[in-house]
């Protein structure tokens, strides 16, 4: 439930109301916004009866939000949410950041390459795993803590800011210390603990699409962040699994729109997951863009041929600069900008 306070509303008017909402058993949320304030009841709200509270001197009105997910949805907050990593690469306005790289940190020589590779590209962020998250207990499981040291150095040689995986409590605690926004995959969009865990840290999240889950599951899994109290989250769909052996999962690009009607988050694409053919990243990443995404995800390695995960999905460094620069009328067209690199 949100209680709009008129514009001429006082702060003990707007304090009568959050004590109201603390005397109900419930927790109250002021925030504050340009023209007027609105308070948030959080929890449960379905019996809740606001008459009382309506009447309280400087209400407006009462919005009664009828999503299961609240402080994720529109209703809650009508305007866009920036989520900003890092200075300059801002998701949600009317910029488009990518972010690139390798599916794994395998090496220095090769994180370090690649990161210079995908910021001459025009790419703002780095992605790498250094925990993966692996269907086989035999596949290459990343390079854990020294994975994540090879990332801070290919920051400090870049300036590009980090995306990367955490997969469990312990680990994003030590993946919040290196990265500027912590990955959540796909396998572990439902698990509460870690989404929890990362809602209580100020680290900015990217929440990535279960490989079954429906956009209500993935705005419901973003609500346990915000529920915590990290709002600078990032959605990002990334594929839902098909019986069509024809492509690794089927790219949702109808995710996009659909999400940003329902929910104020910036919402990015991951065609490279999404699609698990190289071939297809590049149309797929045209047509997100063209659809609205807010940024991009995408995997790119030196050498895909000799990639230690998801080297079939991996673009060569050739592919993605051919694919940034038809990026660049795409996103104009619909009046936004791909973000360009700050001057090093
Ligand atoms: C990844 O980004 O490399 C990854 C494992 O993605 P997902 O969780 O979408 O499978
Ligand atoms: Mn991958």
């Amino acid at each position: 439930m949100l209680v709009v306070m008129q514009a001429t509303a006082s702060p003990a008017d707007v304090q009568r109301v959050c004590d109201a909402i603390s005397e109900m058993g419930y927790q109250p949320l002021p925030m504050p916004g340009a023209q007027l304030t609105t308070v948030g009841l959080i929890g449960n709200d379905r019996r809740v009866d606001g008459s009382h509270i309506e009447a309280l001197p400087g209400v407006a009105e009462i919005i009664y939000v009828s999503s299961p997910y609240k402080q994720v949805s529109r209703e809650w907050r009508p305007a866009n949410t920036l989520v900003t990593i890092a200075p300059g690469v801002t998701f949600g306005g009317s910029d488009v950041p990518v972010i690139a790289g390798p599916c794994s940190v395998e090496s220095e020589q090769q994180i370090i390459e690649a990161a210079h590779t995908v910021r001459a590209a025009g790419a703002v962020a780095l992605r790498g795993g250094a925990f993966k998250p692996r269907s086989s207990p035999y596949s290459f499981q990343g390079m854990g803590k020294e994975g994540l040291e090879l990332l801070r150095r290919a920051k400090a040689e870049t300036g590009l800011a980090i995306v990367t995986e955490a997969m469990d409590d312990e680990g994003a605690q030590l993946v919040a210390e290196y990265a500027d926004c912590i990955q959540i995959g796909a396998r572990n969009m439902q698990n509460y603990s870690l989404l929890k865990t990362v809602g209580k840290l100020r680290t900015p999240v990217m929440l990535k699409r279960g490989m079954a889950a429906t956009v209500q599951e993935l705005l419901l899994s973003a609500e346990y962040i915000l529920a915590e109290g990290n709002d600078q989250v990032i959605l990002c769909e990334r594929g839902v699994r098909t019986w069509d052996p024809s492509s690794r999962n089927m790219f949702d690009l109808n995710a996009i729109p659909a999400v940003k009607k329902a929910s104020h988050l910036p919402m990015i694409a991951d065609p490279s997951h999404g699609t698990g053919v190289r071939d297809r990243v590049g149309p797929m990443a045209r047509a997100a863009v063209a659809a609205g995404a807010d940024g991009l995800l995408i995997e790119v390695h030196p050498d895909p041929n000799r990639a230690l995960s998801d080297g079939a999905q991996s673009l060569f460094p050739q592919q993605f600069t051919e694919l940034m620069g038809e990026l660049v009328p795409i996103a104009a067209a619909i009046g936004r900008r791909i973000t360009t690199p700050g001057a090093r």
